[in-house]
């Protein structure tokens, strides 16, 4: 049974993570059953041409027929909602519901923290929290399920002026980051397009009898932001500068919801310095703070002290090792990324210093 070709149904299917999952099934002969916003775009047209993909267009909020439609002859699914196409919570419940009428074996979950469970100063972020409600429901039905929970995504940077992960092309040619996140502090990273795909597909090789029940950490590496800008430096041969900045400054108009979230990161983050994973299953040693020290403490007073910490990383790179670290994002797709964003930093001439 391990190797049998199998049917998944993902939701989202343009999205980037769906997305890399049915390139990464279909590739080995798997069928896929997706649910999409639109059949128009790039990434639908590209889906529609893969080998037994079958594409479900419609919304999912309040829409049963799709829903249980989308299970139907599935054994496995890889489901991650999208907040900005309707109440999460009520789809992510809605999809878990039909998932354990239709008898999906594995069913794994895109989830985020609810960082305030972990501590009572710590706010909760509104675009994860839904996805961590909708988690313990999903362990409540008792579903054969997993929890991934994916880092931040290398192509989040961009020089357009979106607020979290611009990175800035200077006059004088260097590059700069700001951020609210502090500069020492290791944070999980993730080529979503790359690496989803290769890892989930691991996932439902191994199975639930494996992964029942287990978070975890799509995360490939684990690099403060001063690193990031080394790695981006290197990559584009020219200077990256991080900049630690409390306040995230919005000049472009954002999705709803969004400002909370990003209020929430400025406090979260930029006040607290919390761990961007926090939880015994993602610590890991280290000496920056909001990466471990809670952790560690934790760890001594438990009686799981016997085994090695894991490294945050550790999981992903053992379920695929052919990851795309930021330095080979950076050099190779950040510039293509770029010039079709219609920018030509790239071409144009580099100042000389
Ligand atoms: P994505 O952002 O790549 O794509 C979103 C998709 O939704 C697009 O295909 C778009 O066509 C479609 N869409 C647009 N408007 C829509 C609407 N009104 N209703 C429904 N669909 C619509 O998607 P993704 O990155 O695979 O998944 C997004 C989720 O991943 C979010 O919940 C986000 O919080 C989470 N996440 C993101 C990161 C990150 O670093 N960016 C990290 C972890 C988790």
């Amino acid at each position: 049974m391990p190797d049998a070709k199998k049917t998944v149904a993902l939701v989202n299917g343009t999205g980037r993570q769906a997305a890399s999952v049915i390139r990464a099934v279909t590739s080995l002969g798997w069928k896929v059953k997706a649910q999409v916003h639109s059949m128009e775009g790039l990434v639908a047209e590209e889906l529609e041409e893969l080998e037994g993909v079958t594409l479900l267009e419609g919304s999912l909020l309040d829409n049963p027929v799709l829903i249980d439609a989308l299970f139907e002859g599935a054994q496995v699914a890889f489901i991650n909602t999208f907040p900005n196409a309707g109440d999460e919570v009520k789809i992510g419940k809605a999809l878990a519901n039909a998932a354990k009428k239709r008898g999906i074996q594995h069913y794994i979950y895109s989830s985020m923290p609810d960082h305030s469970t972990h501590n009572p100063h710590w706010p909760a972020l509104p675009m994860w929290a839904s996805k961590f409600t909708v988690e313990n429901y999903i362990r409540q039905l008792g579903l054969p399920a997993t929890f991934v929970y994916a880092g931040i995504y290398n192509n989040n940077f961009t020089s357009l002026a979106y607020p979290l992960f611009c990175m800035d092309f200077k006059d004088d040619d260097t590059l700069e980051w700001r951020a609210p996140f502090h500069p020492d502090t290791k944070l999980p990273w993730l080529d979503a397009e790359h690496d989803v795909g290769p890892a989930v597909l691991q996932l439902f090789k191994e199975g639930p009898k494996k992964w029942n029940g287990h978070r975890v950490a799509l995360a490939f590496e684990n690099l403060t932001p001063n690193q990031v800008c080394v790695a981006f430096g290197r990559a584009l041969a020219r200077p990256c500068r991080y900049v630690f900045d409390p306040n995230i400054e919005i000049k472009v108009p954002i999705p709803a919801g969004y400002r909370e979230q990003l209020a929430g990161i400025e406090v979260l983050f930029g006040r607290f310095n919390a761990p961007y994973f926090p939880g015994p299953e993602f610590q890991y040693p280290s000496k920056g703070r909001g990466s471990g020290e809670t952790v560690t403490a934790a760890r001594r007073s438990s009686e799981t002290i016997r085994s090695k910490p894991k490294k945050l990383t550790s999981e992903a790179r053992e379920l695929w090792g052919g990851y795309r670290g930021i330095e080979e994002y950076a050099r190779e797709v950040f510039p293509l990324e770029e010039e079709a964003n219609g920018k030509d930093w790239m071409t144009a001439k580099k100042v000389s210093t």
